[in-house]
């Protein structure tokens, strides 16, 4: 079968060596965010579509015949285009979503709602592991009290917004003792991030509970709304 997966995630890529094993043709989509992306079996192509039009006409320029949405579960744009565009095109959409985390004993969440939420949450003078997309950075810039150190997978090509700042380069480690190694030379007083979900960056979970840090963690909409 003719599958299209629009992927970015660890598990996109292992279902592409799955289904490829099983014998499909298979083609990876990735937004093209990352400079190096891991590599992927299979066919590989990288960039946007051009909207939700543009995703079905590839479906039917590419006579694909299923299509997969592997992205990340904060991806939402990508995902509300596969659903249009898979409609339009007819063709058949299987929708594979990370489980989000479930607070653990030990855990110390602080959960809101979105970004601006979790932005005012912060407590005047915090040290924040900021644990976001690069495309949500701008959003904190205003609290100047705080210290923010931000992960990157790439090196920022340009300064960051935040007038108080530093970088930590990389993809996360899955060692939660390499992570809170990290929060703790950092002098760390909470986490932001987004339920994602996977394993992938899980070890900063299980850091900050050995470390009994407090973690503002953004849920997911169908969470607040459970
Ligand atoms: P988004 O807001 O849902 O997508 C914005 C636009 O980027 C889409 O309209 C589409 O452009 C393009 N795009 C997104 N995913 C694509 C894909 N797999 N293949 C081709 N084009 C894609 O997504 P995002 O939050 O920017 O995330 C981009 C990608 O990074 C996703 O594929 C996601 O799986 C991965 N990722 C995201 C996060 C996150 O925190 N959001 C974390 C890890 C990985 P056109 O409209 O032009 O087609």
């Amino acid at each position: 079968m003719k599958i299209l997966i629009l992927g970015g995630t660890k598990e996109a890529a292992e279902l592409a060596a799955r289904l490829i094993d099983e014998g499909h043709d298979v083609t990876t989509s990735l937004a093209g965010r990352t400079r190096e992306p891991k590599p992927v079996e299979g066919k590989v192509r990288i960039g946007g579509f051009g909207g939700a039009t543009g995703l079905s006409e590839f479906l039917i320029d590419n006579q694909i015949a299923k299509l997969i949405d592997a992205t990340h579960p904060f991806a939402k744009q990508i995902s509300v285009n596969a659903r249009k565009a898979a409609t339009r095109a007819n063709v058949e959409l299987q929708v594979k979503t990370r489980a989000p985390w479930q607070m653990q004993p030990g855990d110390r969440w602080i959960e809101v709602g979105s970004l601006e939420e979790a932005r005012d949450t912060i407590p005047a003078n915090a040290r924040v592991l900021l644990a976001l997309g690069s495309q949500y950075t701008d959003l904190f810039k205003t609290r100047d009290d705080v210290f923010f150190l931000v992960r990157r997978v790439d090196p920022p090509e340009n300064k960051l917004p935040l007038p108080n700042h530093s970088l930590v380069i990389g993809t996360p480690s899955r060692d939660w003792r390499e992570e809170a190694e990290i929060l703790r030379s950092n002098n760390i007083s909470h986490i932001v991030c987004r339920n994602s979900g996977g394993t992938g960056a899980y070890a900063k979970i299980e850091a900050a509970r050995e470390l009994n840090l407090p973690v503002i963690m953004i849920m997911r909409t169908s969470q607040l709304l459970a």
